[in-house]
């Protein structure tokens, strides 16, 4: 993670942090065990069986984080925001993940809505938007996903027609992610039928109490409903919700989207240590034919692996850094990182049932071991290859793009 820029070749990562770095990460760590929820933190914490009981806590917990001065990391000071270096961002990160808290539920406008406003913004959007995603009060949702639109997000059909000064907009989003908890909604809307399909889209601000709005949960494997069809029915929508200008959609897309890896690999990876660490423990504790589950070869020899593994996805993360404080774009090399830590932590939770054994396939009620939340995490863990852009299409991009393969 060295600061100073050097040819690549000759780039040699220093791996220390300064006194400054340090001073934050025991303020933050230091905060974050005064202000965490009651009962979170420590691995036996059973977590809200509702979804809605879940987002309500993380609510919370974004709020908490905005009193203490955490919301924001990355945005200007200008806006609210701390001006966070990218080595403060992983810092940050790697705490959060460090000390099990919630996730934050405004997490998606705080990376991508917020910066894309502060990027294509008016003076009165972002007046009015800002400083609602950093406080919470304003919860977002992402509506881009539609049933025939996903990898090829640009064939949306959402539309939305100017009449006088509001747009009305017809048509359904779909596994769009807390709709159901949201105030607001970040979509994608198709506002010019004639122009070639990646430039008649307009990025549009809507909230989601208008009339006209219908969400439906999708409950998922997993029993949580965090997923809904969201449907428009005749929805207006004021031209002053519109981002970035009419038409101009798919611009302000491709900014949004270029802040969704950023440093946040870091917490993905932070937590898949955290939770290796309490499988190892897991294997410890639990007996078969009278040992430990960890004295079987095979258990050692796949959480050795997985070990292995996770300081290699670390290697990697350092190395985009590096490049990043560089100045360099995240680039390609981000579907590396997602494709890697996707795949290994759908090991790691498959692991996890191996070692629970015949135990694995009870999920609920006083004889599920661990709270079942083995089991939760291996179920959610399959929608990790999906959403950011699905594995396939990651490994397109580094054929493509890293290996020069032809398309
Ligand atoms: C946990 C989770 C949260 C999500 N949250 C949101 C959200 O909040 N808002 C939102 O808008 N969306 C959200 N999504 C949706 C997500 O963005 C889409 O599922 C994703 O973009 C894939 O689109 P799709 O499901 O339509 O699959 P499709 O694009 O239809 O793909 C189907 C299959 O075909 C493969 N495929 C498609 N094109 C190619 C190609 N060119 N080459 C090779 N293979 C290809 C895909 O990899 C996949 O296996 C979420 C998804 C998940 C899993």
């Amino acid at each position: 993670m060295t600061r100073t820029p050097e040819p690549r070749e000759s780039t040699a990562m220093d791996f220390t942090f300064t006194p400054d770095e340090e001073r934050f990460r025991l303020e933050l760590r230091q905060w974050l065990s005064d202000h965490l929820p009651p009962g979170w933190g420590k691995p036996g914490y059973q977590y809200p069986k509702t979804y809605e009981d879940g987002a309500a806590v993380r609510r919370q917990w974004d709020r908490a984080l905005h009193a203490g001065g955490y919301a924001g990391l990355s945005w200007p000071r200008a806006y609210g925001g701390r001006g966070a270096t990218l080595i403060e961002q992983v810092i940050y990160f790697e705490e959060i993940a460090r000390s099990r808290a919630p996730e934050e539920l405004n997490r998606a406008a705080k990376l991508l809505l917020g910066p894309t406003i502060i990027h294509h913004g008016t003076e009165e959007q972002k007046r009015r938007f800002l400083p609602r995603i950093l406080s919470a009060d304003d919860v977002w949702c992402q509506g881009f996903s539609e049933p025939n639109a996903g990898s090829d997000l640009a064939s949306l059909a959402t539309r939305a027609v100017l009449d006088g000064d509001e747009l009305v907009v017809n048509g359904q989003k779909i596994w769009t992610s807390n709709a159901t908890v949201a105030d607001w909604i970040f979509m994608l809307v198709r506002t010019d039928t004639s122009a070639p399909k990646h430039q008649g889209i307009t990025f549009l601000l809507a909230d989601m109490r208008s009339s006209g709005i219908t969400i439906r949960p999708i409950v998922q494997m997993t029993g949580s409903g965090e997923f809904c069809e969201t449907f428009f029915d005749n929805v207006r929508v004021p031209l002053a919700n519109v981002l970035g200008g009419l038409n101009a959609g798919w611009g302000v897309t491709a900014t949004a989207l270029s802040h969704e890896r950023g440093t946040l690999a870091f917490h993905r990876h932070a937590m898949i240590r955290v939770e290796l660490d309490e499988l190892i423990d897991l294997a410890r504790r639990l007996r078969r034919g009278g040992r430990p589950v960890i004295d079987d070869p095979m258990v050692r020899q796949r959480l050795a692996q997985c070990h292995s593994e996770l300081e290699l996805l670390r290697w990697t993360l350092c190395r985009n850094l590096t490049r990043q404080i560089q100045g360099e774009p995240a680039g390609a090399e981000g579907s590396i990182v997602k494709l890697y830590w996707s795949e290994l932590y759908q090991r790691i939770t498959e692991l996890a049932l191996d070692v629970l054994g015949p135990a694995s396939q009870i999920a609920d009620g006083p004889l599920a071991e661990e709270g079942g939340r083995w089991q939760f995490r291996f179920l959610k863990s399959r929608g990790d290859s999906i959403h950011s852009g699905t594995n396939q299409i990651q490994r397109n991009i580094i054929g493509e793009r890293l290996l020069g393969l032809p398309r």
